[in-house]
């Protein structure tokens, strides 16, 4: 295996040691395209943690928000508010379908969509609402959810980062009209590349399953539901193949333990970090007491007059690979052309420049992480990384 030295990386991938065993049984089987044995136990598992009715693996959470764009019917010129400070799949999947992406500030606690800025931006083209759930950490779904309502607006929850969260004791991805899922090697659940669609609307399963599925009703050809399967709307091909189910359902069932190690992880990081945070020199994560989180990252924002990129640099001279975030959507070259801003966004502005991620995985020792803060520590100690200006 490789191994990464006396450096700290930031991410490396945690295998649970029976991804091989469900693949070799999948050799054995024979059977190597999608919706097979281990499909279905993913989707069990799937359907079982959120209690939704339906849920579909698909290539990649980027595929499932695809998916969620196409069963919303969008048509080109309508409008779907989500946050600056995000993945470009969040927006990708909507402009994909002629939609226009409409950018709204972030909250400083959170940094996710600030609840109290989405009214403000709808429009009578609006039709959705993406809200993202940044580090696992969920967004106000409630007050989210209730603005919908109000206008006969879909939600779709950006929940790439959310697995085995959870908002006011419900499953983060089971809130909106659809939740969407990635099991990206650098998320906490993994298949390489990977996500799960899930659709709370039982009405919109089937439609679901036939998007899925190049616009057929192949799965209900497979159930049996139907004597042939014939192309009953507009689609394409999402779904993974067995060999990429058989290595999810071994991480799916290690879900529990993969949170619960990383979750130790960041609680250490965030005592280790209060010393700094005391000097006044960075601010940690907040987690609302409404939500439980899977520790998919620990982040730090640093003060004012620290130079983010020295701190990165002088991070990555000492052997610890710390990482930036977003470059925010509205202000990237794709995001000018193809969405809105609805007024300025100055936290987002503020923020994004602030954050750095430190290393987080399952296996990460207490000696690493006390190394990744004792470095970062001498740094913002050190006048090196003050900012010029
Ligand atoms: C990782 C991520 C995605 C994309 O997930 P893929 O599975 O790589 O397509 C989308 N949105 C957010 C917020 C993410 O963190």
């Amino acid at each position: 295996m490789q191994q990464y030295g006396d450096k700290v990386p930031f991410n490396w991938p945690y295998m649970t040691g029976r991804e091989l065993h469900y693949i070799a049984q999948c050799h054995a089987n024979g059977r190597f395209a999608g919706d097979g044995a281990f499909t279905r136990l993913c989707h069990q598992w799937l359907r079982d943690r959120t209690g939704a009715p339906g849920a579909l693996l698909t290539h990649s959470c980027t595929a499932a928000l695809e998916m969620a764009a196409i069963l919303l019917d969008l048509q080109p010129g309508d409008e779907v508010i989500m946050p600056s400070f995000t993945f470009v799949s969040t927006a990708n999947a909507f402009v994909l379908r002629g939609a226009v992406p409409v950018f709204v500030d972030i909250r400083p606690d959170t940094l996710n969509l600030d609840e109290t800025q989405i009214e403000a931006a709808i429009t009578p083209r609006t039709k959705a609402i993406a809200p993202v759930h940044y580090a696992g950490v969920g967004a106000d779904m409630d007050a989210i959810n209730a603005i919908a309502a109000r206008h006969g607006l879909a939600v779709v929850e950006d929940a790439a980062q959310g697995v085995a969260s959870s908002y006011k004791g419900r499953p983060l991805g089971s809130l909106g009209t659809y939740g969407a899922f990635s099991f990206h090697e650098t998320k906490n659940v993994i298949s390489g590349e990977g996500g799960a669609l899930i659709v709370n609307d039982p009405s919109k399963v089937l439609e679901a399953e036939i998007v899925r599925e190049k616009g057929t009703d192949r799965s209900r050809f497979l159930r049996g539901e139907v004597d042939k399967y014939t192309w009953r709307s507009v689609g394409s091909s999402f779904l993974p193949g067995e060999l990429i189910a058989a290595f999810l359902w071994a991480q799916l069932q290690e879900a529990d333990s993969i949170t619960a190690t990383r979750l130790a992880a960041w609680d250490r990081y965030y005592a280790l970090t209060a010393r700094l945070k005391g000097d006044g020199l960075l601010r940690r994560p907040v987690v609302p007491a409404d939500c439980t989180h899977n520790a998919h990252m620990f982040y730090i924002l640093l003060a004012d007059g620290i130079d983010r990129n020295a701190v990165l640099s002088g991070l990555a001279a000492r052997g610890v690979n710390a990482v930036f975030h977003y470059v925010p959507l509205h202000s990237s070259p794709a995001g000018l052309d193809l969405g809105r801003t609805d007024g300025p966004l100055p936290v987002t502005d503020h923020l994004h420049g602030r954050l750095i991620r430190l290393p987080l995985w399952c296996g990460l020792s207490e000696a690493q992480q006390e190394r990744v803060v004792e470095t970062l520590s001498d740094l913002l100690h050190s006048g090196a990384v003050r900012a010029s200006d």
